[in-house]
Formats: structure tokens, sequence, C-alpha cells
């Protein structure tokens, strides 16, 4: 039996402040992620899958409901604390990758902050560490001198994804990490994915609305329909044999779209 990394439990979350509130935006959501496991997250747009992660992450406050990390609750936690607890254990990336990065940094130097944030290696460890992550992601040395709008978009991912990985977190939050880039390219930045789990080892929570893609990269599915998970369980199960109307219509879907 695997250890939670995550563990949700009955949460609601809402934008606004208004204290009578009877439609969150998240409610009654639970769910768990164990060690190295990749749970995939899909629903429609605007479903709430953006507000779970940034929940997680300790963006959003809950309005009730409660999250552990390695078993440590992150409630009523100020930010620094927050941090001290995740300890960088949990990463983030994001859907446009333009987003993730400071455009006067170079490639090597955004690779290098989050380990000069952590404060664990010397200058020449880390060097040694950025390049390592360079060569990972399949970019060479070279690279480390460039800056963001020197990168297609696709490179610009991987970049991302490194530099969420190189700390080597217990979960990595990927928010639809795929969805603004070429077909194409999408395949080669969910194989980086797939290659970098094997070689460093991590739990995902990978959100999509993309069936396929969730199909190719998770263990388990969890459905989020209006901020509500309405059925969770193992890719083949839930292909094969999805109990909830919401699921069976979201896979109908995809498969007329990818005819
Ligand atoms: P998804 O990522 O599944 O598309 P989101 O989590 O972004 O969904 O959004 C869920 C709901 O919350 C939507 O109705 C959206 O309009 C609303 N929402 C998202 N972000 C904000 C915000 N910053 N302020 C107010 N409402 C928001
Ligand atoms: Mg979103």
């Amino acid at each position: 039996m695997k250890n939670n990394i995550l563990e949700v439990k009955h949460l609601f979350v809402d934008y606004s402040v208004s204290k009578q509130k009877t439609d969150y935006v998240l409610r009654d959501l639970s769910l768990n992620i164990v060690e190295h496991e990749f749970l995939g997250l899909v629903g429609e747009s605007g479903s709430g899958k953006s507000t779970l992660a940034n929940t997680i992450a300790g963006f959003l406050e809950p309005v009730e409901g409660e999250i552990f990390f390695r078993r440590n609750s992150l409630q009523n936690l100020s930010f620094k604390e927050k941090i001290k607890t995740t300890n960088a254990g949990i990463q983030m990336v994001f859907q446009d990758p333009y987003d993730s990065f400071d455009p006067i940094m170079t490639i090597g130097e955004q690779l290098e902050e989050p380990l000069i944030i952590q404060d664990k290696l010397n200058k020449q460890n880390r060097k040694n560490k950025v390049f390592e992550m360079l060569h990972n992601i399949g970019l060479v040395e070279e690279y480390a001198n460039r800056y963001p709008r020197q990168l297609s978009g696709g490179q610009l991912q991987r970049v991302a994804i490194g530099s969420a990985l190189i700390t080597e977190p217990d979960l990595l939050l990927a928010d639809e990490p795929v969805s603004s880039l070429d077909v194409s390219v999408q395949a080669q930045v969910l194989d980086l994915l797939q290659d970098l789990r094997k070689k460093i080892g991590f739990a995902c929570l990978f959100i999509s609305h993309d069936l396929s893609v969730i199909q190719f990269l998770c263990d388990r599915i969890a459905v989020l329909n209006q901020g509500t998970i309405v059925e969770v369980g193992k890719v083949d199960e839930i292909f094969d044999n999805p109990q909830n109307p919401y699921t069976r219509q979201l896979i109908e879907d995809s498969e007329f779209l990818s005819i």
C-alpha cells in the first residue's frame, strides 16, 4: 500500500466574498494522489480545474475543507509556513509557457532559480544540475544563454517542466501544460513527462480537457463536473465502463473528435 502524497478533503472554494453562497466554484471536492501516481483531472472549460490546482498550490484559500500534503495539513498556515511545509515539494506548470518566464532572465538562470531558493547546493553543483536538466529536456548546453523569446513554445514548455522538476518535488501540478501547443509538439512534451517520471519519480495532478492526453499519461482519472468530482477510477476502467452519464458524454465527444 503506497502512501498518500496529497489528500484533499471536502473542499469548498469560491471567488466571491459573500457569506450566503450556495453555488461554490468547487463543492465538497475530495481526492487523493499516492506517491509516484499520475492522476488526470478532466472536465470542460469552467468546471473548476485551475481553481483546484491554484488552491492546492496555496494561491487561493478554501472556504471549507482541508488539504494534506505528506500527511501535514496546509490549512491555517501563513504563506511562509505553507512554503516551509511543502518545502518546494509541490511545483506547478501552467498552460502558457510564456507566462512562467521572466523575459530578461536567461534559460540557465531560470532553471537555476528554484535551486537558489532551495539553498541546498553550491554554485558549481547548481550549474551541473542545470546542464543535466537541459540535457534531460533535450536542449543543448548553449540554450542556457538564450532568452525565453528565442525559444519556441514547445521548447519553452520543456524548460518550464525542467524548472519545476529540478528540485525533485514530490508533486507536480500540471494545468493544461500541452493545451497551447501544436499537436505534434504536444506529443514531445508528453513523452518528456513520461521520461522524467521514470528518471526522477514524482506524483502529478495532470489537468486536461482532452481525455486522450490523460489516457496516454495517467494511472487514474478524476472527472470534474461543475466543481464536483463525479467519477474517479483507473484509466482503463473508466474508458471501458464509465458509470456517470457526464463521463460517458466526455468519452463520446472525445471519440467523435478523434475520428
Ligand atoms: P477550468 O480551469 O476548469 O476552465 P476555472 O477553475 O478556471 O475552470 O474556473 C471555474 C469557475 O470559476 C468559472 O466559472 C470561472 O468563471 C470562475 N473563475 C475562475 N477564476 C476566477 C477569478 N479569478 N475570479 C472570479 N471567478 C473566477
Ligand atoms: Mg483552467
